[in-house]
């Protein structure tokens, strides 16, 4: 018995182990011929072979030596050294520049005029550990670009993440910021969202604080012991008006090259109307301690040893911030490697290069793998592999003001990229974890055929099995960051469903301008969920930061570079571009129901909420010596047609059930229709399905 039994085991293990030890090499590409699909992956497995931790490494080393914002010196100098290196791994490439409205700090000063005196540091200090953070000569101070000039002193009103349902909640507290400079925590948002809502609600100033709650000591060590935020970290960033328009504030719409026609500065739209500045939690303490008034709700409360307090003052404030409003060049990397059978369908991979300071995680932890992609390619080429699309590589400059160098590339080839653009795929930055993928539904399935093909560095599974994994046991911070726990469904659908979900793309990175203002379908990728930290935007995100704290071996570096590089072959080599539209359709079909959930759920709460105003139950629970006043009633919202939303449902449906009968004879002997002359109209046609999904007149105050 025990030899057969060992026997048995042994075959068993054997059976067991062959398929998860050749994972990537075999099954059918969606696209793709058998034959095809066979010369695909053995490029593939090729491709993924080359790229090295060591020259990752090598890269953000060199690219986050100094400082390298728009405007700086280095910053340039970065462009020309990542051009050199297109060159060196055989690309053709270029700069393309373009003149963009960049505002620069003239004078920075905040100060606490009453009860007490304190003048606020507004500096990042040199670490000793830390090589980099102590090059203050080449380093922008700490400001929010784009906040306009201001000189204002006025009480403070604390209001939580300054979004507006913080305002309601002010409102019901008897708390006016008419004529005050509001105090708002970083997270909730994104933070251009706060000056702009506190100037609606007629505050003249806006301070943005980092409370040790949302990445500071609350969270672990900090900054050098640990990842977190210190106390004199501050986070830099834009506050532009991105969701009137992105890019060149002077330039909507248009280029910003050398003859573009420029608004002049008082009619640019995407100012802020109010002088804002971002603080350290060092800073904003004596402020916040100064404060009297009501006590902050719980919700409100972050991690600093004080009692929270919203004000009005008589902490009183005087805040000054004047820019010089200068126009700078940006430098765009732009390689290309023509496509040999449609030459004129792109696939564009893009990442930017520029920082606020010394950005390695920000965005060079990207950067690199995109370079290391671009010499995997190189050798390749090299080799013999010909992708039948053209690839274009962009290192984009000015991401940080306000997605500068992508939407003024994408604004002034817009033409072209209208024609021809299939798919741009995007990352920015990565970290140890899971792959996150947000992006256009067409290509969920696609890309979870990519992720299946990827081995994570840690668990030896697959990219996809740990994916699926996580979306079982929903740990939270995935999809777009959403925390909430899986429900039984979601648990069944991560188990059953053949593809996972991908999330949605908003704004928030180079893939704006292709995809809200092209429409072309894009995908942003990267990993995390593992390192967490708090140096975003300040001077200690740096190499030594990186290194110590974040991918310190660049084996996630290594998996984005195989992940976005195999994307970008499979979608440059396909014989049919891989759209589908099955999960596409099953997504629609969830944003209806969720359209028509949401429609009802609102009306019942404002019912509620009346027949409780009516009945007095506000004003029977208040405790007087804790005002509270009732809120206002609003009119019940009415019931919605949602006939004409339904019936373009179902003619998707009908039409997603053609394309697939369509496609699955198309299939059938080994997929030989595919090599038709036909297909190339049938390419142009589903590279325009994207755009069918713009609307020209834009949405509601958005064009
Ligand atoms: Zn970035």
């Amino acid at each position: 018995m025990r030899p057969l039994k060992a026997c048995i085991v042994y075959l068993l293990c054997f059976w067991l182990a062959a398929p998860l030890a050749f994972p990537a090499d075999s099954g059918p590409l969606r696209g793709y011929s058998t034959e095809a699909a066979r010369a695909e992956r053995d490029w593939e497995t090729k491709f993924r072979g080359v790229p090295d931790p060591a020259n990752l490494r090598a890269y953000m080393q060199r690219l986050s030596a100094r400082p390298h914002h728009v405007g700086s010196a280095y910053d340039k100098d970065n462009a020309e050294w990542i051009l050199g290196k297109f060159h060196e791994f055989g690309l053709d490439a270029r700069i393309e520049t373009f003149d963009v409205l960049f505002p620069t700090p003239k004078e920075r000063a905040l100060e606490l005029v009453e009860p007490v005196k304190f003048t606020a540091r507004l500096e990042e200090p040199t670490v000793a550990a830390d090589p980099t953070s102590g090059q203050h000569d080449e380093q922008l101070p700490s400001y929010n670009a784009y906040s306009i000039d201001g000189d204002v002193t006025a009480p403070l009103v604390y209001a939580n993440f300054g979004i507006p349902e913080d305002y309601d909640t002010l409102d019901r507290l008897g708390v006016s910021v008419k004529g005050a400079i509001v105090i708002t925590r970083y997270g909730g948002s994104w933070r251009g969202i706060k000056p702009k809502v506190a100037a609606e609600h007629g505050a003249i100033g806006c301070l943005i604080y980092s409370d040790p709650h949302e990445d500071g000591y609350f969270m672990g060590d900090v900054f050098p012991d640990g990842p977190f935020r210190p106390k004199d970290g501050v986070q830099r960033g834009s506050v532009m008006d991105m969701p009137v328009y992105p890019g060149d504030p002077l330039t909507p719409g248009v280029g910003a090259t050398k003859d573009a026609k420029r608004l002049a500065l008082s009619d640019a739209a995407t100012l802020t109307k109010i002088p804002v500045l971002p603080i350290s939690y060092g800073d904003a303490q004596p402020l916040l301690q100064a404060m009297k008034g009501p006590m902050a709700p719980p919700a409100w409360r972050g991690s600093l040893p004080i009692t929270y307090r919203i004000g009005p003052g008589p902490a009183k404030v005087h805040l000054k911030a004047k820019f010089n409003w200068d126009t700078k060049t940006i430098y765009d990397v732009v390689a290309r490697i023509p496509g040999a059978t449609y030459p004129d369908e792109w696939i564009i991979r893009g990442n930017h290069h520029d920082a606020w300071v010394n950005g390695a995680e920000d965005p060079l932890s990207g950067t690199s793998s995109l370079l290391e992609e671009a010499r995997s390619f190189g050798t390749l080429l090299k080799q013999g592999w010909k992708p039948k699309r053209t690839i274009i590589l962009c290192a984009w400059d000015g991401e940080e003001e306000g997605l500068l160098g992508s939407t003024e590339w994408a604004e002034t080839h817009a033409e072209e990229l209208k024609r021809n653009a299939a798919v741009y795929i995007n990352s920015d930055t990565n970290s140890r974890g899971y792959l996150q993928v947000e992006g256009s539904h067409t290509l969920e399935k696609f890309m979870n055929g990519v992720a299946k093909d990827i081995d994570d560095p840690e668990s030896k599974l697959t990219v996809w099995k740990r994916m699926q994994f996580r979306e079982i046991a929903n740990q939270g911070g995935g999809r777009g960051g959403a925390a909430a726990a899986a429900t039984a469904q979601d648990r069944a659908e991560a188990r059953s469903r053949p593809d996972l979900r991908i999330g949605a793309l908003g704004s928030g990175s180079d893939y704006t301008a292709f995809l809200d203002f092209l429409g072309v379908a894009s995908m942003n990728l990267g990993f995390g969920g593992e390192d967490q930290g708090g140096i975003y935007h300040s001077v200690y995100d740096d190499f030594y930061w990186y290194t110590h704290f974040a991918d310190t071996n660049f084996v996630y570096g290594r998996a984005l570079a195989q992940t976005a590089g195999t994307a970008v072959m499979r979608l440059a080599d396909a014989e049919l571009l891989p759209y589908d539209f099955d999960d596409f359709t099953d997504t629609v079909r969830r944003y209806i129901d969720e359209v028509k959930r949401l429609a009802l759920e609102k009306r019942d709460q404002t019912i509620e909420r009346n027949r409780q105003i009516d009945d007095g139950v506000f004003a029977a629970l208040v405790d007087p010596r804790a005002p509270m006043l009732a809120p206002p009633k609003e009119p019940v919202p009415p019931f919605l047609n949602f006939a004409p939303l339904d019936n373009g449902l179902a003619a998707l449906q009908r039409t997603t059930e053609q394309y697939d009968k369509a496609l699955a004879s198309a299939m059938e002997n080994g997929g030989a229709a595919l090599a038709r002359a036909a297909l190339k109209e049938a390419n142009d046609k589903l590279v325009a399905v994207e755009r069918a999904l713009t609307l020209n007149e834009g949405l509601p105050n958005r064009p």
